[in-house]
C-alpha cells in the first residue's frame, strides 16, 4: 500500500524525518514546510492513496475524527483564533503532492492570509440546472 516514488509515503512511514506532532498506526501528522500560518500541519495516511476518490471509507472517517482532535488540541496549545481544514484533489484544485493529505491550518486575527475563492453570482435557473446535474 506504499508507493516507492512518493515522498509522503516515505515521510508518513518514518523513512524521511519530519516534524511530527501526532502518530498512530494509520496516520502521521507533520508540520508543513511552507506554512500558511504558524502551526500549519498535514494529516498523512501511512498507506498511499493519491486523493480523496481513492480513500477507503473507513480511512476517510478516521481522517475527519483526527482532524477534529488535532484542531481542538492545536487551538488550545497555539491559542489561534480560528481554523481551516483544506483538502485539495487534482492539479486544477491546487494539489501538488499526489498522496492524500488534509491541511490543518490554524488562523490568527493578524495572519494576513487568504484562503478562499472569488464568489460567483448564479441565477436561480443556473443553480437549479446545477442541482439537477448533480442530484438527478
Ligand atoms: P497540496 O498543494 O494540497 O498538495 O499541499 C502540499 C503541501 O505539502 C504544501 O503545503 C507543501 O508546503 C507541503 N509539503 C511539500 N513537501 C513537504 C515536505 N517534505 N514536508 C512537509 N510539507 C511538505
Ligand atoms: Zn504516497
Amino acid at each position: 500500500m506504499r508507493d516507492d516514488n512518493c515522498i509522503f509515503c516515505k515521510i508518513a512511514n518514518g523513512d524521511i524525518p519530519s516534524k511530527t506532532i501526532y502518530e498512530d498506526e494509520n496516520f502521521r501528522v507533520i508540520l508543513d514546510l511552507a506554512p500558511a500560518a504558524k502551526g500549519h500541519a498535514l494529516i498523512l495516511p501511512k498507506n498511499h492513496y493519491a486523493n480523496l476518490y481513492e480513500l477507503p471509507d473507513d480511512t476517510a472517517s478516521k481522517v475527519m475524527l483526527l482532524a477534529k482532535k488535532m484542531a481542538t488540541q492545536m487551538t488550545e496549545k497555539l491559542q489561534c483564533d480560528g481554523f481551516n481544514l483544506v483538502q485539495n484533489n487534482g492539479e486544477v484544485a491546487g494539489q501538488t503532492v499526489f498522496h492524500f493529505h488534509m491541511h490543518l491550518i490554524p488562523r490568527y486575527k493578524d495572519d494576513n492570509q487568504e484562503i478562499g475563492w472569488n464568489p460567483g453570482n448564479p441565477s436561480q435557473e443556473e443553480l437549479e440546472a446545477i442541482r439537477k446535474q448533480i442530484a438527478e
